[in-house]
């Protein structure tokens, strides 16, 4: 039987009434405040962790993908993701990177501060240290958010919220129904190590000598930092069968991952480069999650559609992203591109399958350059002035592999802060919003669209 205690009532003093609030500062947050922004709104970010970035910045994942089509011949992307990849570029804290799928490699610390300065000059009122804590409504409209900070438990009133706290914290204590994938793709704390790894098969040393660590039959990947010596961005590990939007399991998957991360360390010390010194130099400042909950709009993104480049009348991101799942029942990854090519990597990266899912499908013709997603993602069903963004993202287990990627929900941010202002403009519901005034006015501020 649960037990209860009864919170008395009290007064919260009400500390802002802006037009958009926000909760939730990573980049899907900080784009749809500054497009806000640029489109005249007064916008309010609050943001608990003591930066901006999310991910990108606090979970140390410094790779966004290409913004070219699959032939490398049309940008796709642009808007804000371009605007900080040329500024990151100036400062030589970007460098781009050709593979399958190209990429662009940051300095986290890079995009911390260009972030502060962005939202700075944008107007963007920004609340760090403040964490979104309860959500009041009436009827369909909701009224004002309860946060709390060193200052105590305060109230925003907005005309407008949007929800980027990854998990989608607000649409929980909307009652918004919501769903969970069979597999949620499990997380991983990234860290940074010191010394040359040239020549080290992470795959023999996990298989000669993981156990003695603690580590299992597991992979990842790593990549440079960006205008950084000697360091490598690594993300080798996963902590498997935990749901992060759980009190218990964020602790013990926050635990477990460093724990791991640490025992990496202690592998390649005693195991790696002869002569070579291997030290940690730094860890995310929280467990990077792939993926929790899901919550319904009145669009879901199916991962077939994605991969066939379903064509829709008011797109809001493009991408070309693969479908990529991290498998939970045996430790592999699976790829599936836009032209065909599907490629399974399986435990320690041991065993590499490849195929072609189109020849499998007897689909013939040109594949899709680039893949869509409609406004309609965004439209919350059941409030006129809400909506959620981010990888709490409405799309089924394949379509979520693909779009979970930065460049995308930047992408999903910027139309969400756009719409946002849109509402404003006319005063209108924006489950009455029309979804081609959105598309124009993402172009009009920079989008690809
Ligand atoms: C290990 C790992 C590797 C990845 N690799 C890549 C990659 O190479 N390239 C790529 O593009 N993507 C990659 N991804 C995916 C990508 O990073 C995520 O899908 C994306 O960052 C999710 O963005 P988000 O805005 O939804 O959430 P987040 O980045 O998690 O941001 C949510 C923000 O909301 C804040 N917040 C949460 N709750 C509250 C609250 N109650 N009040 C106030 N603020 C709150 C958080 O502090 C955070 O700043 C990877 C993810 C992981 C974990």
């Amino acid at each position: 039987m649960k037990d209860f205690i009864t919170e008395p009532a009290r007064n919260i003093p009400v500390i802002a009434e802006t037009d958009i609030c926000i909760a939730g500062g990573s980049c899907t947050g900080v784009f749809a405040a500054i497009r806000a922004a640029r489109l005249g709104a007064k916008v309010l970010l609050i943001e608990r962790q003591n930066c901006l970035g999310g991910v990108a910045v606090s979970g140390l994942v410094n790779i966004w993908h290409t913004l070219m089509d699959i032939s490398n011949k049309r940008q796709i992307i642009s808007g804000l993701t371009e605007e900080v990849i040329d500024r990151l570029y100036a400062r030589g804290a970007l460098t781009k990177q050709n593979a399958r799928s190209s990429s662009y490699n940051f300095n986290p610390c890079e995009l911390t501060v260009l972030l502060d300065r962005m939202t700075a000059e944008n107007k963007v009122k920004v609340m760090l240290h403040t964490s979104y804590s309860a959500v009041v409504r009436e009827g369909d409209k909701v009224k004002a958010v309860i946060i709390e900070n060193k200052d105590g438990r305060q109230a925003i009133r907005a005309k407008f919220f949007i929800d980027a706290t990854g998990d989608g914290d607000i649409a929980r204590d909307l009652g918004i129904s919501r769903f969970v994938h069979e597999y949620i793709q499990p997380p991983t704390a990234v860290f940074h190590l010191q010394g040359n790894m040239d020549g080290v098969s992470l795959r023999e040393l996990i298989e000669a000598h993981g156990k003695e660590f603690g580590l299992d039959d597991d992979w990842g990947w790593n990549t440079h930092v960006a205008g950084v010596q000697d360091i490598t961005m690594r993300a080798d590990n996963h902590v498997f069968g935990v749901r992060c939007d759980r009190a218990d399991d964020l602790t013990a998957a926050e635990i477990e991952g460093r724990r791991r991360a640490m025992a990496f360390v202690d592998m390649v010390k005693a195991y790696g480069r002869s002569g070579e010194h291997y030290a940690m130099t730094n860890l995310c400042s929280y467990i990077g999650i792939r993926e929790t909950v899901h919550y319904d709009t009145v669009f879901r993104a199916i991962g077939r559609d994605l991969l066939l480049g379903r064509e829709y009348e008011a797109p809001i991101l493009h991408g070309t992203y693969p479908v990529d799942i991290h498998h939970q029942a045996d430790n592999g990854i699976t790829f599936r591109y836009l032209d065909g090519f599907e490629q399974t990597i399986y435990g320690k990266g041991t065993r590499t399958v490849n195929g072609n899912w189109r020849e499998r499908e007897g689909l013939t013709g040109e594949p899709a350059q680039f893949y869509s997603v409609p406004f309609d993602i965004l439209v919350c069903r059941d409030y006129r002035n809400f909506t959620a963004a981010g990888r709490m993202i409405n799309a089924d287990a394949d379509a979520f592999g693909a779009l979970r990627v930065m460049v995308n929900l930047n992408q999903l941010g910027e139309a969400a802060g756009t719409a946002a202002a849109l509402c404003l403009d006319s005063g209108c519901d924006q489950r009455k919003l029309n979804g081609r005034l959105v598309t124009a006015a993402l172009n009009r501020g920079g989008s690809a669209l």
